[in-house]
């Protein structure tokens, strides 16, 4: 066999699938998707800043530049992190990435030997179980209810598998059960990685992107030893298709995860991490957040009020405070997965959840995203879609 045996491990992206199934169908309205809003991306000042660097500063933005990141941008972020987050962290601390994807895949290949345990939420991000699994190691899921991981069985998972190397969370609005964690869970989080010596990994790609409520510290603010990864983007604030994001760790963690980068692709596009920080210092960031949260909140309203018209009482959804997604589950004998091709036929699209638990034990459930559907879709969409669950019920 020519390919290596991690590669067995290695899995399509459920996603990725159902695109290329939507693809073959015209007229699906597809809430399967999980992109920003593209007619949000904010393309005068894009051009603006690009028009600048080419004309004024192009022999720096056309060149190779240092592996951990252009200086200017590590100096930029942290000031936004220090008042945004209240996270001191110098540039020692940080490392850009091409998209917050391949932090999720650095952290695994500076931690992870095969047999390793990973801690995940249950269900979680698909796009790091699948970063995950190259690396041989073993998934422990954790349920989590409203205000997060269920604490009880953390402490159990932990106290069960001792070769536990890290927990990998996402305490806003997660992907894909739009949930959000308590900040209490957040401390007894901590508490816990401190107590039996592992690392966590904040991936946070939305703590911006929030429409209602009060915001929750980051993990990263409340971490005393030095034993937090957190994963930052672009990605969902500016336009993901620059792929510019970070990760901030100790020095140590992020000198290693600089010489895999040397290996890996030397260097973040120059050219996109100075169109973000011409961006950051010619524009008001935070009128263009409210400007996609606003959008975003009046979407999710949308979706929710259609669906407390429209869905079978059996069908218990989340009520998310910000993100992108909402989260489905249904009584447990229905297979989302089967469930998916009569939605398709009836022209609405979703993602079955099974993908999403990294044990795969899970096929009730499903998950909507509001932002790149129009008003007019999601009402139409959501309608559809709870005639095929009520029909399926009822069946
Ligand atoms: N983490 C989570 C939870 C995500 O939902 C996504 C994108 N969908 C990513 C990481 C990757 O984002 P990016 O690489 O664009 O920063």
């Amino acid at each position: 066999m020519i390919f290596a045996d991690r590669m067995d491990e290695v899995k399509a992206s459920a996603i990725r699938a159902v695109g290329k199934i939507i693809a073959q169908k015209k007229g699906v309205i597809s809430f399967a998707a999980g992109l920003p809003d593209p007619t949000l991306f904010p393309f005068d000042e894009m051009h603006a800043v690009t028009d600048k660097l080419l004309k004024e500063d192009a022999m720096v933005a056309l060149q190779y530049g240092p592996t951990q990141g252009h200086g200017p941008l590590l100096e930029k972020l942290c000031t936004l992190l220090k008042e945004r987050d209240n996270v001191d962290a110098k540039s020692e601390n940080l490392i850009i990435t091409t998209g917050s994807q391949q932090g999720i895949s650095f952290c695994s290949m500076i931690m992870l030997n095969p047999g390793d345990v990973v801690i995940t939420e249950n269900p979680s991000y698909l796009g790091a179980i699948n970063a995950f699994r190259p690396y041989q190691c073993n998934f422990v899921g954790v349920d989590i209810d409203e205000d997060g991981m269920i604490m009880e069985d953390l402490e159990k998972a932990l106290q069960e598998n001792p070769n536990t190397k890290m927990i990998y969370v996402i305490p806003n609005f997660q992907n894909p059960t739009g949930k959000t964690w308590s900040k209490e869970r957040c401390e007894k989080l901590i508490e816990l990685a401190n107590k039996y010596d592992v690392i966590v990994i904040e991936d946070d790609p939305y703590g911006q992107l929030r429409f209602r409520g009060e915001s929750v510290p980051t993990l990263k603010s409340m971490d005393t030893q030095e034993r937090v990864i957190s994963l930052g983007s672009f990605s969902k604030v500016l336009c993901p298709g620059l792929r510019v994001a970070w990760m901030c760790g100790s020095k140590d963690m992020i000198e290693k995860v600089e010489l895999l980068k040397q290996g890996a692709d030397l260097q973040c596009n120059q050219l996109a991490q100075m169109q973000v920080l011409e961006f950051l210092n010619n524009y008001d960031f935070e009128k263009h957040i409210d400007k996609i949260r606003t959008a975003y909140g009046n979407k999710c309203q949308l979706m929710l009020d259609t669906m407390k018209a429209e869905f079978p009482p059996e069908a218990k959804y989340t009520e998310p405070e910000g993100g992108m997604f909402v989260w489905v589950e249904l009584p447990g004998h229905i297979d989302t997965t089967e469930l998916l091709n009569k939605a398709i036929e009836s022209n609405v699209a979703f993602v079955p959840g099974e993908s999403f638990y990294p044990l795969c034990d899970c096929k009730s459930s499903l998950r909507l995203n509001f932002t790149t559907v129009s008003e007019e879709n999601i009402v139409e969409g959501i309608k559809i879609l709870g005639s095929v669950l009520k029909e399926e019920i009822k069946s």
